[in-house]
């Protein structure tokens, strides 16, 4: 299994387990879906260090790769977007070396 899909079944996996306790908590009761918030912010944070480790932007103008530094929210969108585009795909980024502005290929790793 690639990278890629190994973040879609991830995702696609918290978001399930957290949609249906919701829908349970919408239904009546909300305990389950307290206890399961912990370990779905736990996944948050595991899955935003697996992407922040792997992912890297490369700078068109210096070449140097680099990673982006968003708050918890941010990585989170970044991750959803990840899975859902289509790859390889450019990203708007300001490079943190030279501090180019403008869409830089994103690479990842995963060796
Ligand atoms: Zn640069």
């Amino acid at each position: 299994m690639s990278f890629k899909n190994k973040m879609l079944v991830g995702v696609f996996f918290m978001e399930a387990i957290m949609i249906s306790t919701l829908i349970v908590g919408i239904l009546g009761s909300w305990i389950s879906f307290f206890i399961v918030l912990p370990f779905y912010v736990m996944g948050v944070f595991l899955m935003t260090g697996v992407y922040r480790r792997y992912i890297r932007y490369v700078c068109p103008v210096c070449g140097a790769k680099f990673n982006l530094n968003k708050n918890i929210l941010g990585n989170l969108f970044m991750i959803v977007d990840f899975v859902l585009s289509s790859h390889p795909r450019e990203v708007d980024a300001t490079c943190s070396e030279c501090g180019h502005s403008g869409s830089c290929e994103e690479v990842y790793d995963t060796k």
